[in-house]
């Protein structure tokens, strides 16, 4: 509970707040709104000194409109039924934000990671999936879990052993869950697809003159300074992606400590360093942060919250200098800040939009799986080919000879290529059509900010959906 509100409230007043700009239904609206199902579930696990513990783990499905269900399992010591609803809810929302035809689910187990051996995780992750199994809450046409807070691919690889070890139909078997590793039928792009999808969003909106100017920016991610929290999966990938954009990455922030440099951080080299130090704190030449918290109101042009939710509250909105809030991070923002910060002028991209990425590339997955065809495999030679025929005949006729780094340039699209040009086109085409939404509510007078804008769409596109599925006239 933060300020007032739980997380599955906050996000349930941010539809309502949309589902005033609809005119649906009560009901449909309801429905879209309401979680579906939702599972708690125990068991006990013999820990290696010998010990049992209870573990408490939940998997929620938020909406069946669309099928499977898809989103993320947590481990966090702060995982428990609400939470999990409420990310799941994020799923079904952001889904329809850019157009990936899944509906919204979420799990998580509520423990601390770094209190149990690698065999004691195994064993938990490896139970959890049976819990799954049995409650009919995992399958590539049922619902399909990924990374989120706290996992990684080693999770995804023991969810799909212990899935396919049980599955009867062991064809598709592979698409019941995405985030795995390249040599278990994962897909080039995934791993970063989070962080890269983040630094689109943020190219897309930064790159629109007349909304960057009111916040005392210039056009483009050149030069801005950025504060990362969390360096995870997300936040190392954005803050990698934003450095190789020309951005100026001057804070991150972990939970022991935070380092600063005005000049900008080396991405790749902090992460080096905390790979062999164990910590970020103590990277040479950086200044240190010893709470983090205060981080987080560093000047900056671009604060990124890559964590965990309620981060910016009440209390610290106020004393925000960033000019733009990217929110990485699913929740990050209370709703008493997002008044506070909304109220001062800071842009706040929301949670719903630019953390897609990550569903999005999943999606490539899945459907890489069920075709059983690498992406690019049946066109690459074919493009490969015909390019080079064509830059040949550019030769001939104008006597000119193409450098070997030009030849270079000139290549078929391979998985990785054709991943990130799905994932860009699809963060830039949300984000025009989230924009466009705002244009016209402004041209009523409607002062409708970009998550309410997003709320909108989504409820637009899954409203559709029901209709298709002829439920509602
Ligand atoms: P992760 O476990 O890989 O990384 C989280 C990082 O945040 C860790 O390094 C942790 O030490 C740090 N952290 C935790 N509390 C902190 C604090 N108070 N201050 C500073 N650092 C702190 O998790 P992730 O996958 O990067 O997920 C981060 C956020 O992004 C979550 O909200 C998650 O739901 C969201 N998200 C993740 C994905 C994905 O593909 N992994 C997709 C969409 C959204």
């Amino acid at each position: 509970m933060a300020e007032g509100f739980s997380f599955f409230q906050k996000v349930n007043t941010d539809f309502d707040k949309a589902a005033q700009f609809t005119d649906y239904p009560h009901g449909l609206l309801e429905q879209i709104k309401i979680c579906n199902s939702s599972c708690h579930f125990t068991f006990p696990i013999k820990r290696d000194d010998g010990t049992i513990q209870t573990i408490h783990g939940w998997r929620a499905e938020h909406s069946h409109h669309s099928l499977p269900t898809k989103g993320g399992i947590r481990y966090s010591t702060l995982v428990n039924e609400d939470e999990i609803m409420a990310l799941a809810a994020l799923m079904t929302y952001k889904c329809a934000i850019v157009d990936v035809p899944f509906g919204g689910a979420k799990g998580g187990i509520q423990l601390d990671r770094r209190e149990y051996s690698e065999s004691e995780l195994e064993r938990i992750t490896r139970r959890y999936t049976y819990e799954l199994i049995q409650k009919n809450y995992i399958g590539p046409g049922i619902d399909v879990p990924a990374p989120d807070f706290g996992t990684s691919e080693t999770e995804m690889t023991w969810i799909l052993d212990t899935y396919i070890t049980m599955a009867p139909d062991k064809l598709n078997a592979m698409a019941c869950v995405t985030g795995k590793p390249i040599e278990q039928n994962g897909i080039h792009g995934r791993k970063g697809a989070t962080g890269r999808g983040v630094v689109f969003g943020l190219e897309e909106a930064c790159s629109i003159t007349e909304d960057m100017k009111p916040l005392g920016l210039s056009p483009g991610l050149h030069g801005k300074s950025v504060v990362i929290q969390g360096f995870g999966n997300v936040g190392y990938h954005a803050a990698k992606f934003l450095m190789e954009g020309d951005a100026r990455v001057i804070g991150i922030l972990e939970q022991n400590g935070g380092i600063y440099n005005p000049q900008g951080f080396d991405v790749e080299k902090v992460a080096m360093h905390r790979a062999e130090a164990g910590s970020i704190c103590g990277y040479p030449g950086a200044k240190l942060i010893e709470n983090p918290n205060d981080g987080l109101e560093l000047e900056c042009d671009i604060l990124v919250p890559a964590a965990l939710e309620n981060q910016l509250t009440a209390k610290n909105a106020p004393r925000i200098k960033a000019a733009i809030v990217a929110e990485a991070a699913n929740g990050p923002t209370t709703p008493a800040a997002d008044e506070i910060l909304q109220e001062r002028g800071i842009m706040i991209i929301p949670d719903t939009y630019l953390n897609a990425g990550g569903v999005t590339v999943s999606y490539f997955e899945w459907l890489r799986n069920l075709s059983h065809v690498q992406l690019g495999r049946l066109g690459k030679r074919f493009e490969d080919t015909t390019q080079h025929a064509m830059l040949r005949a550019v030769e001939k006729a104008t006597g000119y000879e193409f450098s070997d780094d030009e030849r270079q340039l000139i290549h078929g699209a391979d998985e990785e290529d054709l991943v990130n040009s799905g994932l860009q086109d699809a963060m830039i085409r949300a984000y025009q059509e989230l924009r466009e939404t705002r244009m016209q509510h402004r041209s009523k007078n409607d002062d409708v900010d970009c998550r309410t804008a997003a709320f909108i769409n989504a409820i637009h596109r899954i409203a559709k959906s029901y209709m298709q599925l002829g439920i509602f006239p």
